[in-house]
């Protein structure tokens, strides 16, 4: 199957050939005749399975047709990045259709967006921003025709629901076509679903469970010990963009400088950042400036970000479907990638979690080359104030300094994967 089978104008087709796209993905290939047809659509699929062309390729398509400068498509995105990367498939994939898309979210000025507003055709939004201009009259939403609700569970983990239900309030509800995508279906979300679709069509992608092409890996350590683990794991794997989580925007900070001390090219993203600041740590991290970012949960949401090879999750994720979301930035469209967990003793009860997510136990690794008997350094204090100190009068640290050219080869790492990994996706 190829893109010809949807019979997509000669501008919108121009604008899938831009993106270096010649396969359909399987929710594109389930959604997009069905969004075609005009009908709601329920899409069960986690990000990096292409559902933002399965809904951007129809949108664009249908607003050839009829008059421009009105908005005429409405997409909500949880965050200012998916807001923006949405933008920017508007833009990449409608590049020859002359159609004009606007991103609205906070933190950058709002004047700008009022001016972009008036001539939109599609606006992709953050609720918070948007309600601001509903509030003060700068957006015209009477004439909306699709509505995508994008990353629905994540806008109710994130309190937003009830900023949704009142932007509902001013769309038009007769001939509206409404389609709803979620990594995972809570009650709330289904409830959601029940109240704004009509005669939907379910189309589930991959079942909730993470990318096929992700392998995962526990690696059990003492809490101490992480900084100096994730240092040995990163000097020894053959990586190539690493998108490391941690649990809070201050461990993130820290780390993201520890490992610039350390050596590596990083950086680290988080919610204390200007936009201006998230903005250019994404590009970095983008254009390959920085090999590393350090991002929380909410400020790395719907990063997309074509060839991250490894996963790194600092910290365990709060729930299995936040690890499930963490991972999708890696194995994104049939590349291959690996998740790396690191649990302490205290994170028994998230990892079955994560492990009945999966679908399978994860494979537990330990590294060869890495003292786990290393103390920390509160425990030490402690003794020393017990007993003399030691014969060299030393404490002995677990981080070992950066190894990139180590001889301790990680063969489960080099020996599955082909040194070059399929091209990245042109966006
Ligand atoms: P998404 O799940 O929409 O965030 O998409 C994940 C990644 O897959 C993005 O980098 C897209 O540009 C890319 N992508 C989407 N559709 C295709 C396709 N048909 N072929 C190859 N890559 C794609």
């Amino acid at each position: 199957m190829d893109f010809t089978t949807f019979s997509f104008s000669a501008a919108v087709s121009a604008g899938i050939k831009a993106a270096g796209y010649s396969v359909p993905t399987p929710i594109q290939a389930e959604a997009i005749p069905t969004v075609m047809a005009g009908t709601d659509i329920l899409g069960l699929a986690q990000t990096g399975t292409g559902k933002t062309a399965a809904f951007v390729l129809p949108i664009l398509n249908r607003l050839l047709q009829g008059q421009r400068g009105r908005i005429r498509a409405l997409i909500i995105a949880p965050t200012r990045e998916l807001a923006e990367q949405t933008h920017q498939a508007n833009i990449t994939l409608g590049r020859q259709t002359g159609l004009r898309s606007a991103a609205i979210y906070g933190g950058v000025g709002f004047q700008p967006q009022v001016q972009a507003l008036k001539r939109a055709d599609i606006v992709v939004a953050c609720p918070g921003r948007l309600l601001d201009h509903i509030g003060r009259n700068t957006i015209d939403l009477s004439r909306v025709e699709v509505l995508v609700l994008d990353e629905a569970d994540q806008m109710f983990d994130m309190g937003f629901l009830p900023d949704v239900r009142r932007i509902l309030k001013q769309l038009p509800v007769q001939g509206r076509q409404t389609l709803l995508f979620s990594a995972t279906m809570p009650e709330s979300i289904r409830r959601l679903a029940d109240e704004v679709l009509r005669k939907p069509v379910t189309i589930q992608v991959g079942n909730s469970a993470p990318a096929e092409t992700v392998s995962h890996a526990l690696f059990p350590v003492a809490q101490h010990l992480k900084t100096a683990l994730l240092l040995k794991l990163l000097g020894n794997t053959d990586t190539e963009s690493v998108l490391v989580f941690t649990r809070t925007k201050h461990s993130a900070k820290r780390l993201g400088e520890k490992l610039t001390q350390a050596g590596f090219s990083s950086t680290s993203l988080q919610g204390n950042l200007s936009q201006t600041k998230r903005q250019a740590a994404l590009d970095g991290f983008r254009s390959g400036k920085f090999q590393i970012l350090v991002a929380t949960d909410i400020a790395a949401r719907g990063i997309d970000v074509s060839g991250v090879s490894h996963v790194i999750n600092f910290d365990v994720p709060a729930t299995a479907e936040a690890y499930i979301h963490r991972i999708g930035r890696t194995g994104r469209a049939a590349h291959l990638g690996d998740a790396f967990t690191l649990i302490t003793d205290d994170d028994k009860q998230i990892v079955h979690a994560i492990n009945r997510a999966v679908g399978t136990p994860i494979e537990r690794r330990t590294l060869a080359d890495f003292d786990y008997s290393v103390v920390s350094s509160d425990k030490r204090s402690d003794n020393s104030r017990r007993r003399p100190s030691s014969s060299n009068g030393r404490p002995k640290t677990g981080a070992q300094p950066r190894d990139r050219g180590g001889q301790t080869p990680f063969s489960w790492l080099s020996s599955r994967r082909p040194k070059s990994r399929a091209q990245s996706i042109a966006r």
